[in-house]
């Protein structure tokens, strides 16, 4: 077998796609992985990193395009780490992304015969995030620049609109380098671990139309806040909530523990499947809200409640899916490792009138076993893990409740189907699995599957 060298120059058939967004092609039956391709293209690349079984291509030309390939609307696309899927069709997108969770529950599940519903598709490919969290740097000049990281590195791709965002953002955003070229404090440097200002972070109650502003410093606050407070309000519809959040670790994690408000509200609220949210800056929330009523939706069908349920919601975040369903069970237990998440259930709870929740915070595996020790039998369990999905522990914790049904929302195709496997094997094989695009143009898949007890 002849090796693949770096440098070479090879021609490829592109017929897969990595989870990242890579495609993949064969030289001599090694897989080539070059980002940027797309399945159908015929392509030249060249060889930029060689391992055992496999290598890295840079694209140089296609040759022949596939009929999937689409003209990239973006001047950040492939240079800042967002979006993977601009050059093809959203049809195209679509299909690499079902046709990744289906490899996933194949190839580690072991699942062939499970049914994979279609992948539910948004309606808009843009302006989707209510979130966005900017990393802040400086260029050469000793501007300011702010953006996304590149692809697997901490350099920063400045980004002065991103179409994923909503417009509101820009606004924030374009203020916020106004306050700070006349103003702001020096930008945090990560190799030094020296300087104040590390991150913009924005979020949007897309119903409500409330903007929250967090500035995230090495520190405790930043000069001229009032400054940056007036600029805000001034250029932002709908500012809610300004909030200066402490993070003076050495550390890749985006917040601290620690805010203060120093404009407005401590939340923001927004409106998900009829309900009021209100929400922490340190609490999840779901970043495609339009998306996320219909995967709530999907969750919804799958638990089937009637009425007479004990409903357990783990990894609850603020409570939304599981309120979303209050209504529909007996009594829902929710479980939350972030103590201001567990603090906006609560009271999320009270603001819709839902009085048979009941939350608490902890990590999952260990509340579970807490309330099975307690006696509680939940007959329907919601999980919602982040990407590494569940603990065994914890998986076995919960087959042990012996539940009827398990809903497992998952945002990683991999550790769901790594977790249905033990699941199957515990007594609670997967009936249906469904994906849901919460996140076009990123290589993020979403899937909902529905778990049942072997009779
Ligand atoms: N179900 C919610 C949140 C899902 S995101 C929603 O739809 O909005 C996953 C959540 O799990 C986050 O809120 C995160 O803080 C929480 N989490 C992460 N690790 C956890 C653990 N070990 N135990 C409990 N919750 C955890």
């Amino acid at each position: 077998m002849t090796l693949l060298r770096k440098n070479q120059i090879v021609e490829l058939d592109i017929t897969g796609m990595t989870a990242q967004g890579a495609g993949v092609g064969h030289w001599e039956g090694m897989a080539v992985f070059t980002p940027l391709t797309a399945p159908g293209d015929r392509v030249r690349v060249r060889v930029v990193k060689v391992a055992k079984n496999y290598g890295f291509g840079r694209l140089e030309e296609v040759l022949s395009p596939s009929p999937d390939r689409v003209e990239p609307d973006c001047p950040c696309f492939a240079q800042c780490g967002g979006c993977c899927y601009r050059h093809i069709s959203y049809q195209a997108e679509l299909k690499v992304k079902e046709a990744r969770v289906r490899d996933a529950l194949e190839r580690i599940g072991g699942f062939h015969d499970l049914p994979l519903r279609p992948i539910l598709g948004a309606d808009r490919r843009d302006g989707y995030r209510n979130k966005a969290l900017l990393p802040l740097g400086v260029d050469k000049q000793g501007a300011l620049t702010m953006g996304f990281y590149a692809v697997n590195s901490h350099r920063i791709v400045d980004c002065p609109y991103c179409r994923l965002q909503p417009e509101v953002f820009h606004r924030a955003m374009n203020a916020f380098r106004e306050w700070a070229g006349k103003y702001g404090d020096p930008v945090y440097q990560e190799e030094s671990h020296s300087g104040r200002m590390r991150r913009l972070y924005l979020r949007y109650g897309e119903q409500t139309g409330q903007v929250m502003a967090c500035v995230v410093v090495n520190g405790n606050g930043l000069h001229h806040e009032e400054e940056l407070v007036s600029a805000l309000r001034k250029a932002v519809p709908g500012l809610a909530s300004v909030v200066i959040n402490s993070n003076r670790d050495r550390t890749n994690v985006a917040l601290g523990q620690s805010c203060r408000t120093i404009y407005g509200a401590d939340v923001i609220q927004d409106t998900l499947c009829g309900l009021q949210f209100r929400l922490s800056p340190l609490s999840f929330y779901q970043v495609n809200r339009t998306q996320a009523e219909r995967l709530y939706q999907l969750a919804a069908k799958y638990a089937s409640l009637t009425g007479n349920e004990l409903l357990l919601d783990l990894y609850c975040g603020a409570g939304t899916i599981g309120l979303s369903m209050a209504n529909r069970a007996k009594r829902l237990l929710g479980v939350e490792i972030i103590p201001e998440a567990v603090e906006n259930a609560r009271e999320n709870a009270r603001l819709n009138g839902v009085e048979n929740g009941e939350f608490f915070c902890g990590d999952a595996a260990k509340a579970a076993q807490m309330l099975a020790q307690r006696g509680e039998r939940p007959d329907v369990v919601i999980l919602d893990p982040p990407r590494k999905g569940c603990d065994p522990e914890l998986i076995r914790t919960v087959a042990g409740y012996q539940p009827q049904r398990i809903v497992y929302v998952s945002c990683d195709p991999a550790t769901l189907a790594r977790d249905l496997k033990l699941f199957a094997e515990l007594g609670y094989p997967p009936q249906e699995a469904s994906p849901v695009d919460m996140f076009p143009a990123t290589s993020h898949v979403e899937t909902v599957a529905l778990l049942t007890r072997n009779p």
